[in-house]
């Protein structure tokens, strides 16, 4: 699970990388805006967190 802080009142929003890629949005929980992030502004941070995500699933050993 990948979170960001909301925009408007920094509560973090959880999502999953598939959602982005599947073009869904999220509602802050908080205060209830709506974040869109788009797969290709935020390419390189994604990337960076499917990587990662990658890396600890190989020291976990989980497939
Ligand atoms: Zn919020």
């Amino acid at each position: 699970m990948l979170s960001i802080p909301c925009p408007k009142c920094k509560n973090r929003i959880e999502f999953d990388l598939k959602d982005i890629l599947e073009g869904k949005k999220f509602t802050c929980s908080n205060c209830n805006t709506t974040v869109a992030l788009s797969y290709e502004d935020n390419k390189t941070t994604l990337l960076n967190a499917q990587e990662k995500l990658d890396d600890l699933k190989n020291k976990l050993d989980i497939d």
